[in-house]
């Protein structure tokens, strides 16, 4: 009998409990036994509700208080000595410095788990191995089977994603990885001793493009966890991509006892699967139901796919499982209330996703009159629901049609505009500005707050932020800013904003979805043709601009940004959706010049993250999502300077495509890497205008004036002084005003020296 499987599961509990419970902890309000219960009570619902619905392999240690590659870096004892001794138990405490840093101590550095909006904590390598310093696994095994009454599937991250993921290493990878084995092989052991049948380690580094040697070192890691007596049987588990012709062999011919697959990212699986067959000893793990997207399977296509699987592969070899883990997923479709009905009857949640997991389960295992009652159901469903759904909007798909090269251009060079608009804007030298958000203060979360549950009317609300926007006005001017912004005080995220108030879009009330720790966002969701149908954000730029003489940047999110950062549609490819939000911004930045806005800033800060995992995709990818920018900027006369902002400094793979963009102005994340990735710049010969990032807002530091013009002096001897804006890395949102007015001060004086320096050279 083929067997139903869960990769993982949400974890920040169905109402976030554990969010509050965490942050709770952090604030001293709750003790370590307090949190540990909060722990077990989300781990204890998550395996109720998967055991209900008939799940049959149900994962354990798939939880986590922080992130999953933080534990795992707890269980091999990878602890830079920043935190402590090594060889020794990890307390929550060092746990929690590691993630979020303590006085002094600076945090293990956050990033993007490969293609999704989730962070991970990134393995320092220069540290010792201290060997298992966590009984993490152990404890959630005995505790979930305990519960279960039977083993359940402990989850590890494996020794190649821990090593891959990492940085600093020392010495050859291969000398790592020999630290690193005996003590897995040690964790294999011990699980095999407290009755575990099966383990799941997880090896996403496998969908990304591998050399030679990283595919010996598969090798040696599995030959030698396979030797292991007595040890459970292992699925080594894939997901995110395919794997391609190269690791194909080398992972089936692996002495792993199952292996798993995501069926659903690419065709390729299929293809491989298809070519080569699959040997005849192991469990192939079917990731057939989508874990990175909200839509409802269709089930026919479900087991016709699994049909296809089972014949190379014995039935009851078969895990019918999810692509990946159900983290990426919201918790349950069943608590929103707002939704329309049609569109709800499409979602297919976390607790959803477990259903229609049994179902194709009984599918394949006994044919489709089995589950015919479901299939008709479904059928149905999907009938009525795409019926009632407003999915295709004719003038849009009109308008995409009628696009031609000119769309995608503006009417002059970059060199043309940019004199024309140092003509019309004349700033100083080096200008200063920010990148769009100020502090959101207690005070405007709790303002908007009573707003949406109707405590407010929409004059009190509106005159509130006008209220801000011109304090921020008066404020900016004071301190001697020259592109001053409006403070996007009206934006929860910069996302959603956008989302809401345009068609094709819905955006849900619980879909959180964790990004990082305690932190989670809500993915709008994409169901139709996206289109505008009325201005978004013309009114509050008028009137901050309105209120002073220097100009006020409009501010946009990029038609990739809101692609990359929804739940799409899988009805038509991406590059379509791009180019029809594409089309509802441009029409944005038309109303906007309109309205007398003569510097437009449209946000990408998710371009990047929206790469292909495999380089191969890479081209595609960008020339579309370069042409979706193009297209939404376009649109504007020679005089209307055009920004962009990015907030991540690894530039060298992608610098064609930033200037692809032809933006007049982009700003970036600079501070962190102290300049060094200007170096891009120079070598690429980068010759548009830049405002790279002179200090970081993620921390509540106040940069010192030294601090900048030091950072403003390298940035000079790298990129022409008529180059250079002054501006921080990213918005202010999250920081608070006593931290932004003194940073912004500082700032605002470092480009004054500078300009003062560098007049006095020329003359
Ligand atoms: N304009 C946005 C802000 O200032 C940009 C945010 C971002 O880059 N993530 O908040
Ligand atoms: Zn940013």
């Amino acid at each position: 009998m083929a067997k139903s499987s869960i990769l993982g599961y949400p974890r920040l509990g169905k109402h976030r409990q554990l969010k509050r419970a965490v942050e709770a902890y952090w604030a001293g309000k709750l003790d370590d036994a307090a949190l540990q219960q909060a722990g077990r009570e989300v781990r204890q619902a998550a395996w109720a509700v998967q055991q209900t619905a008939g799940i049959d392999l149900i994962p354990c240690n798939d939880f986590s208080f922080y992130d999953h590659v933080l534990d795992a870096l707890c269980l091999v004892g990878l602890i830079p000595p920043r935190f402590g001794p090594a060889g020794q138990t990890v307390s929550l405490s060092t746990y929690f410095a590691m993630a979020r840093g303590a006085p002094g101590v600076p945090a293990l550095e956050l990033t993007k788990w490969f293609d999704t909006n989730y962070h991970y904590l990134v393995p320092e390598f220069d540290a010792p191995v201290g060997g298992i310093g966590s009984s993490k696994p152990f404890d959630e095994f005995a505790e979930a089977t305990a519960q279960l009454g039977r083993p359940a599937k402990p989850v590890l991250l494996g020794p190649l994603s821990l090593l891959l993921l990492g940085k600093r290493h020392t010495r050859p990878l291969a000398e790592h990885l020999r630290e690193l084995l005996p003590i897995y092989a040690e964790v294999l052991a011990r699980l095999g001793r407290f009755g575990a049948e099966w383990v799941q380690i997880d090896e996403p580094v496998l969908v990304q493009d591998r050399t030679e040697e990283e595919l010996d070192l598969l090798t040696t890691a599995y030959r030698e966890l396979t030797r292991v007596a007595n040890r459970p049987r292992i699925m080594l588990q894939t997901y995110f991509d395919s794997l391609d012709e190269r690791s194909w062999p080398r992972v089936m011919s692996l002495p792993v006892d199952g292996v798993g697959l995501d069926f659903l990212r690419s065709p390729a699986n299929r293809e491989l699967l298809n070519r080569h067959g699959f040997p005849m000893n192991k469990v192939l793990g079917a990731g057939v139901v989508n874990g990175r997207n909200v839509w409802r399977t269709n089930l026919v296509e479900g087991l016709e796919l699994l049909e296809e699987i089972a014949e190379h592969v014995a039935v009851d070899q078969i895990w019918v499982q999810p692509s990946c883990s159900l983290l990426h997923l919201p918790h349950d479709v069943r608590l929103e209330t707002h939704l329309p009905a049609e569109i709800k009857a499409l979602l297919a949640f976390a607790e959803q996703r477990l259903q229609e997991v049994v179902t194709l389960t009984r599918g394949i295992n006994h044919g489709r009159s089995a589950i015919i009652t479901e299939l008709e159901q479904d059928a149905e469903t999907f009938r009525i629901a795409l019926d009632a759904t407003p999915i295709h909007h004719r003038p849009t798909q009109e308008r995409l049609a009628a696009l031609s090269e000119d769309d995608f251009r503006r009417s002059s060079p970059y060199e043309v505009r940019a004199q024309l608009q140092r003509q019309r804007l004349a700033l100083p030298l080096f200008p200063t500005t920010t990148i769009g958000s100020f502090p959101q203060t207690p005070e405007v979360r709790s303002v908007r707050a009573r707003w949406r549950a109707g405590k407010l009317s929409d004059d009190e609300y509106w005159s509130f932020i006008r209220q801000q926007i011109a304090a921020l006005i008066r404020r900016q001017e004071e301190i001697g800013l020259d592109v001053l912004v409006h403070g996007e005080f009206e934006r929860s995220d910069m996302v959603e904003y956008f989302a809401e108030q345009l068609e094709g879009f819905v955006v849900t009330e619980h879909g959180w979805v964790q990004s990082y720790g305690s932190r989670a966002a809500r993915p709008p969701i994409i169901f139709g043709d996206v289109y505008r149908t009325k201005p978004m954000t013309v009114e509050v730029s008028r009137y901050a601009q309105s209120l002073t003489d220097r100009p006020v940047k409009g501010m946009l999110t990029g038609p990739v940004t809101m692609l990359n950062w929804s739940f799409v549609r899988e009805d038509v490819p991406r590059r379509e959706v791009a180019y029809q939000l594409a089309l509802a911004l441009r029409d944005e930045v038309r109303d906007l010049e309109a309205a007398g806005i003569t510097v437009i800033q449209i946000d990408e800060p998710a371009l990047r993250e929206g790469l292909p995992l495999r380089r191969q995709g890479w081209t595609e990818y960008l020339d579309w999502a370069v042409n979706a920018f193009r297209l939404a900027s376009s649109g504007v006369a020679d005089e209307t300077q055009i920004h962009s902002h990015m907030c991540y400094s690894e530039f060298n793979d992608i610098i064609e495509a930033i200037d692809a963009l032809d933006a007049d102005v982009i700003s970036i994340e600079n501070s962190r890497s102290q300049g060094e990735l200007l170096r891009a710049f120079l070598d690429h010969r980068y010759l548009r205008q830049i405002g790279p990032g002179v200090y970081d807002v993620h921390s509540a530091r106040i940069p010192s004036l030294e601090e900048i013009e030091s950072l403003l002096l390298k940035a000079v001897e790298i990129l022409s002084p008529d180059q250079l804006w002054v501006n921080p890395d990213c918005g202010l949102k999250t920081r608070r005003p006593e931290e932004a007015w003194p940073s912004l001060v500082n700032m605002v004086e470092a480009a004054r020296r500078l300009r003062e320096r560098f007049l006095a050279r020329v003359s």
